[in-house]
């Protein structure tokens, strides 16, 4: 039986549910969920992601992420963590880039967060070597100094709509219609979360929660707070989401998010305003455009340095990457950057207060 079955049937028998339990449905069921059951990434996938489409973003994030280390003073143990690795990809750029960090590799302990178990067996190929440690909830991550990074983890996790009516809000729930999965209201009702949404928004406007991803933050701000570290968090959204985001992809082309559940992948802008209000006790930078923050890594330097040794078809699409991360109309500015770190230290590279 299809996800799609086994959902219609729990809805006819007990009622409509939220959407963020549609979206952790139809992306982490055990057997039939989307990130369960294959590795979505690539050209021959469903979609690709910065650390797929250039070495250089992976190797930006690795300097950078040891130069806040430097400057807290290179604590002699730490967990170098990532949120949703995919391939592992990124933090094989990481570490390869960091190699020549004196004392980096052997401080690190290379903790991957992942929750899709073909994934896993993907990064152990692929950090095969660096003896990388699993774990399903950040809640498990060692009490210590923290250094995280998470590229297109916080868009996977399950948000709630809601509708504004009057001085109350009306959540949206996955409900059966004519034999489908449709949208519908639940009663209305006050929303001490959406305090902040009543300056801006009028009768009818959708707005989105993400209870997953404050628990996530906090768990992770309160680390680095209280024992040193960073955190770089990268996604696509603003600093303030309004409307419907949800959007589902298959074979890289947008899909009815309802239609296929556990074959589309799911996901929903990131609202950075939210993420940087649970940052304390932790300092967080501005939310800085993915461009930005890549052109003031040097990425341009770190192209033309790659670009010798190409030609052709092999620099042709090496000049198309770097312009694919960050080009404004690319990757550049829908892509964002939040940083978190102790309240006593220096931002990490590229960002700022
Ligand atoms: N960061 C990678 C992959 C992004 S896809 C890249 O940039 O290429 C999203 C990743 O998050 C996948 O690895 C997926 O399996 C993982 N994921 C999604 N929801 C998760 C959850 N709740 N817990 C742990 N991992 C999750």
């Amino acid at each position: 039986m299809s996800l799609r079955d086994d959902l219609i049937a729990r809805i006819s028998q007990s009622g409509p549910i939220s959407l963020a339990t549609y979206m952790a449905e139809a992306l982490l069921h055990p057997t039939k969920g989307y990130y369960t059951t294959r590795d979505p990434l690539g050209t021959s996938g469903d979609f690709t992601t910065a650390p797929e489409i250039s070495q250089m973003f992976g190797e930006l994030i690795g300097l950078c992420l040891a130069q806040t280390w430097l400057d807290q003073g290179a604590p002699d143990r730490f967990t170098l963590a990532e949120l949703g690795p995919g391939r592992g990809t990124l933090m094989a750029d990481i570490l390869r880039a960091t190699r020549s960090v004196p004392g980096f590799h052997a401080a690190a302990h290379v903790t991957l967060l992942e929750a899709s178990p073909v994934l896993r067996a993907q990064q152990a190929a692929t950090l095969a070597g660096s003896n990388p440690a699993w774990h399903r909830s950040v809640t498990d991550l060692p009490d210590g100094p923290l250094w995280l990074v998470a590229n297109e983890f916080f868009d996977a996790l399950p948000i709630h709509q809601f509708a504004r009516a009057g001085h109350g809000w009306r959540e949206r729930y996955v409900g059966v219609n004519d034999g489908a999965l449709t949208l519908g209201l639940g009663a209305p009702a006050p929303q001490a979360a959406l305090a902040r949404r009543m300056d801006d928004t009028n009768d009818g406007d959708i707005v989105e929660t993400c209870p997953a991803a404050i628990s996530v933050l906090q768990e992770v701000s309160g680390r680095i707070a209280i024992h040193g570290g960073a955190a770089l968090i990268i996604d696509y959204g603003d600093w303030r989401s309004l409307g419907d985001t949800l959007q589902a992809v298959q074979d890289h082309t947008p899909v009815d998010p309802f239609a296929t559940p556990g074959q589309a992948d799911l996901t929903a802008h990131v609202d950075f305003e939210a993420l940087a209000g649970a940052a304390a006790p932790a300092a967080h930078s501005r939310v800085t455009p993915q461009g930005v923050f890549l052109e003031r890594l040097g990425i341009t330097a770190r192209a033309q340095a790659l670009a010798q040794n190409l030609n052709g078809e092999a620099l042709d699409a090496h000049i198309a990457a770097h312009r694919r991360l960050t080009h404004p109309e690319e990757m550049g500015n829908l892509f964002k950057v939040l940083g978190l770190f102790p309240a006593d230290a220096a931002p990490p590279p590229g960002l700022n207060t």
